[in-house]
C-alpha cells in the first residue's frame, strides 16, 4: 500500500476515482487463490476502488477453473465472473480432452453450468512455449470450441506464435456459430481482420503500453470500436510504468487511458463503448451492484 501512494497518479486516473468516474472493466484475470493467496479479497478490493465494476476471473485447468468460480462466487457483490477451461499449457495434463472424441472433463462441464461462469476458456495454442504436444493443443481447443457452442456460452481463445493455426480451426468450425474474444491480441493486420471477418472481438492488455509496441499501436488504432476489448491478464503484463511488478486488475485503467489516447477519443465514452462491448460477449449485464463504489 505505501508503494501505490508515493506512486505519480495522472490527471486523468485523478478524474476516474473521483465519483461519477466511467466504470471499467478487466476482461481477462487470474485473480484466485492460486495467484493472490490470501491477498486476494485486497486486490478485488483495490480494483472496486479504482473503478472495475467487472472482472472475468479465468481458470486455466480444471483446480484454477473451481478457484475461479469460488472467486466469482466470493466476490459477486464486486462484479466478479468465471471462465472455465484447459490453457493449451495444460492440454497434455488433462488428457480426457486432449484425445480427439474423448470430449471435456466431466468436471469442467459441472462447473460450466454455475450461473457465474460467463465463458468457456481459456484455451488455445501456445506455440511458442509448447509445454504440451502441439496436436493435443489443437484437440484440446476442438472440444473447447464445440463445449462453447453446446453450453452458448462464448470462448476465450489463447494464442502465441500460433495464429494460422487458430484462425484455421475456427474456420473450419465456423458452422459451430461460437461467439469468441481472442485475448491479449499479438497478430498481424492479416490475423486481425481475420478474426473481425469471423464476428470476434480482439482484447488488449499491457502490452499496448510497451514503449516499442508501436506496431500494435498502430494496428489498434484501426480496428472497428465494437470488436475491442481490454483486459490486463493480471498477475502478468503489467502496464507501464509498472511492468515488472505483479499485475492486478486495478491497473486496468492504464491501458484504458493508453487505449482512449490512441484512437484520440474521450476517456469517459470510449469506458462506456467497452463495457457494452463485454455485456454483449458475456451476457452479464451493466447494472451497478450496490457497494461496487464505496471505500
Ligand atoms: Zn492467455
Ligand atoms: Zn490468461
Amino acid at each position: 500500500m505505501e508503494k501505490e501512494k508515493q506512486s505519480p497518479r495522472s490527471i486523468a486516473e485523478e478524474e476516474r476515482t473521483a465519483p461519477g468516474i466511467p466504470p471499467l472493466v478487466d476482461t481477462h484475470c487470474h485473480v484466485h487463490a492460486d495467484d493472490y493467496g490470501a491477498e486476494t479479497p485486497a486486490v478485488v478490493a483495490r480494483a472496486v476502488q479504482a473503478g472495475v465494476v467487472r472482472m472475468l476471473v479465468i481458470g486455466s485447468d480444471i483446480r484454477t477453473s473451481r478457484l475461479a468460480v469460488e472467486a466469482a462466487e466470493q466476490f459477486a457483490s464486486s462484479g466478479v465472473f468465471a471462465a472455465v477451461g484447459i490453457h493449451p499449457h495444460e492440454a497434455a495434463t488433462e488428457p480426457s480432452c486432449s484425445v480427439e472424441g474423448k470430449g471435456i472433463p466431466e468436471a469442467l462441464r459441472e462447473l460450466s453450468s454455475h450461473p457465474r461462469v460467463a465463458a468457456i476458456g481459456e484455451t488455445g495454442l501456445d506455440y511458442h512455449y509448447d509445454h504440451s504436444p502441439r496436436e493435443q493443443q489443437r484437440n484440446s481447443f476442438r472440444e473447447h470450441i464445440r463445449f462453447s457452442a453446446e453450453t452458448g456460452k462464448p470462448l476465450v481463445v489463447h494464442g502465441r506464435e500460433s495464429y494460422d493455426d487458430l484462425r484455421r480451426i475456427l474456420r473450419e468450425a465456423r458452422g459451430e456459430r461460437i461467439r469468441a474474444v481472442v485475448h491479449c491480441f499479438s497478430g498481424t493486420e492479416e490475423d486481425a481482420r481475420d478474426f473481425l471477418e469471423m464476428g470476434y472481438f480482439l482484447s488488449f492488455g499491457g502490452p499496448l503500453t510497451f514503449p516499442k509496441n508501436d506496431a500494435l499501436r498502430a494496428l489498434f488504432r484501426e480496428l472497428p470500436e465494437e470488436h475491442i476489448l481490454l483486459e490486463t491478464d493480471s498477475p502478468w503484463l503489467t502496464p507501464h510504468p509498472f511492468r515488472g511488478k505483479r499485475n492486478e486488475p486495478m491497473h486496468v485503467g492504464l491501458v484504458y487511458e493508453k487505449a482512449a489516447e490512441i484512437r484520440g477519443v474521450p476517456f469517459a465514452s470510449f469506458a462506456a463503448a467497452m463495457e457494452a462491448n463485454a455485456a454483449r460477449l458475456f451476457g452479464w449485464g451493466t447494472e451497478r451492484t450496490m457497494g461496487d463504489r464505496t471505500s
